[in-house]
């Protein structure tokens, strides 16, 4: 084993280690906002792309290389703006309380850039005289040190994600840390021109900027799903054009020739799954899982074949057709392996496409023997298999279930197997309930799903704001997977302008249901449903809930009896203390809000 091969593999395990303690410490609050942010900084393979497409190597090298950079550069500059607008929403009470400010404007984002362009323009111009005057030694070494610094800005980011109230400030350092990192690497002795760089730069810019700015945020689980798709296209592209490369050049050894192997299978893979679960998010293409007879056979079949390709180009590296055969191969898994997957159950599939989009990364970083695209692309492989691991435990599915697919199959089969809860429903009307809040001192909110389909949020927002001033305290209840993302519901409400500090998450509110006087359920169902507590049968026993049947009382705004996510009928519905407000939520808060105003 050569040193540098052993030191990668040291900084990759204890990035991995440190990555995992420090997002460990993320609270659900912000798992939305640390998705984005590690997707963000797995656009660190703009490090190499940028080599790649200023190196010149051959035409089709410099064209792969200007894509790549591109797609990194929409990345980095999507993803930290985005980051950036989610995290401002997140307001303490006193904060939101004396708000005014708006947030920062598409134009000043739009001067922000165009001010780091001028800069990293004559950060070039200036690499270039030095290159020219023959002094560019001593500035490579210093690059190094700027990758080390700007590897402890990324950690120390996102050790700042693990409060809201540090959060911004984390981000900020490892923007800096991302815009060092591009800086030291104009100064790479192999670029020589960099034409295609800000060509690539400029595009990515534009696309990522619009995006960041613009994005609507129920739209951030495609909108992440589509980056990880980008940033697999890079490191796919950037590993075809380094297999080439050496491959003309005879120098490709067993340790390269395994790391790009990696590079090109994951990358690949990355692409085409993420680029479905996009589009499935979307509504692009149809939700509903697709299974066909021998369909886990004939995955095993094609991944079997994948790994046969691998291990003989690892003996016989010139193979190119079994090189190309291998991308074909992977390109059509990744496709293959989210086919059945449902689309509600898409967020779990985007976290482990992100996680396998950060070991691409890190593959790419053994390829050009780069320590910080190994260390990113570890943090960004840890941060997505967390984030999978704790929505499985939420879910209370098992990691063997995500990880072999065909898991939307499972809500329909359960929704065949429901128990046959029965009993009288009461319905309730919008001017019935102010009779119960006049006497209420708590109030909590359990915010749903179905608050996100409505766009209630602003309502639910408003009517908790008029509670509060007759005197009522309110609370939000916050399970870790309402809705269908990692913070979803905080993301939502953070909008809308509510303090993160009445949002309980759900071991800290559910002692609070019994002196509850009003559990008022926002378009959620299967986080309330008492059968995963009681009922061995129910497909989500076992799942931890908010135990709003604990309340006082309960009314529940949605639109039908019909069930949610996991296809299973609710119990609480048919609990004598709850009463059904039928319609859409939104709706039924704008009435609500007007009777009792
Ligand atoms: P849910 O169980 O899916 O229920 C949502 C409810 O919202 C539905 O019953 C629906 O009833 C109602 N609804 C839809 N549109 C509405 C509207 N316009 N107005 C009012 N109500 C509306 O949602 P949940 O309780 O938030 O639970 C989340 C589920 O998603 C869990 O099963 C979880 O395991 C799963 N999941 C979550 C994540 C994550 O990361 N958050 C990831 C994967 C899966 P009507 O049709 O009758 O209105």
């Amino acid at each position: 084993m050569t040193t540098e091969l052993e030191i990668g593999l040291y900084i990759f395990m204890l990035a991995g280690f440190l990555g995992y303690h420090v997002i460990t410490r993320v609270p659900p609050l912000l798992h939305t906002p640390l998705m984005s942010a590690t997707n963000a900084m797995s656009g660190i393979s703009l490090i190499g792309s940028l080599v790649v497409a200023g190196a010149g190597h051959t035409a089709l090298s410099t064209l792969f290389g200007f894509i790549a950079v591109t797609c990194s550069s929409t990345n980095v500059v999507g993803g930290f703006l985005i980051t950036d607008r989610m995290l401002k929403m997140f307001k303490a009470e006193r904060d939101a309380s004396r708000d005014g400010q708006p947030a920062r404007s598409g134009g000043t984002g739009v001067l922000v850039l165009v001010g780091l362009f001028v800069g990293l323009g004559l950060v070039a111009y200036l690499a270039g005289r030095l290159r020219a005057s023959g002094s560019t030694a001593g500035l490579e070494q210093a690059v190094k040190f700027f990758y080390i610094l700007s590897a402890a800005l990324f950690i120390l980011g996102l050790k700042g994600l693990s409060s809201p109230k540090y959060a911004r400030r984390g981000m900020f350092l490892a923007e800096f840390g991302m815009l060092m990192a591009v800086t030291g690497t104009l100064f790479n002795h192999e670029i020589l021109s960099f034409q295609w760089i800000f060509a690539g730069l400029g595009v990515g810019s534009i696309i990522g900027g619009s995006i960041g700015l613009w994005v609507p945020m129920t739209a951030v689980p495609q909108r992440t799903a589509l980056s990880h798709s980008l940033g697999a296209l890079a490191a796919t592209l950037i590993g075809i054009s380094e297999y080439l490369r050496h491959v003309s050049l005879h120098d490709l050894g067993t340790v390269l020739m395994t790391a790009l192997g990696f590079e090109v299978m994951i990358g690949g893979l990355t692409f085409t799954g993420s680029l479905m679960a996009a589009g499935k998010l979307q509504e692009l293409l149809p939700g509903a899982p697709m299974t066909y007879k021998g369909q886990n056979a004939s995955n095993i079949t094609l991944l079997t074949t994948m790994v046969g390709s691998l291990i003989y180009l690892i003996f016989v590296p010139s193979a190119t057709v079994v090189f190309f055969l291998m991308v074909g191969l992977a390109l059509l898994f990744g496709f293959l392996l989210v086919i059945p997957i449902g689309a509600a159950d898409m967020p779990v599939v985007i976290s482990l496409l992100n996680s396998y989009a950060g070991l691409a990364d890190a593959s790419m970083g053994f390829v050009l023997m780069n320590k910080i695209q190994i260390i990113t692309g570890s943090l960004d492989g840890t941060s997505g298999f967390l984030l999978s691991l704790l929505m499985c435990r939420a879910m209370n599915r098992s990691a063997m279930n995500v990880l072999f697919g065909a898991f939307g199959k499972v809500e329909e089969e359960a929704a065949a197997a429901v128990t046959d809860v029965r009993g009288a429903v009461r319905s309730i009307a919008p001017d019935e309930v102010p009779s119960l809040l006049d006497s209420a001192r708590l109030v909590v909110i359990v915010p749903g799903y179905g608050m996100a389909v409505a766009q209630a949020q602003h309502a639910v927002a408003e009517l908790a704001t008029l509670l509060l001033k007759r005197g009522i305290d309110v609370k939000y209840a916050i399970h870790p997977v309402a809705g269908r993302m990692p913070g979803h519901m905080n993301v939502l409400l953070a909008e809308a302008n509510v303090p993160y500090d009445r949002l309980f998450e759900m071991e800290q509110i559910n002692p609070f249901f019994p002196e509850a006087d009003l559990a008022l359920v926002v378009g959620a169902n299967d986080v309330t449903n008492p059968a995963a507590r009681s009922n061995r049968s129910s497909p989500l026993y076992g799942m931890p809930i908010l135990e709003v049947d604990r309340a006082k009382s309960i009314i529940v705004l949605k639109r039908s009896m019909r069930p949610g996510f996991a296809g299973v009928e609710n119990e609480l519905y048919y609990n004598p203390k709850c009463m059904m407000l039928f319609g859409d939520a939104k709706d039924s808060l704008t009435k609500l809000f007007t009777v009792f105003k």
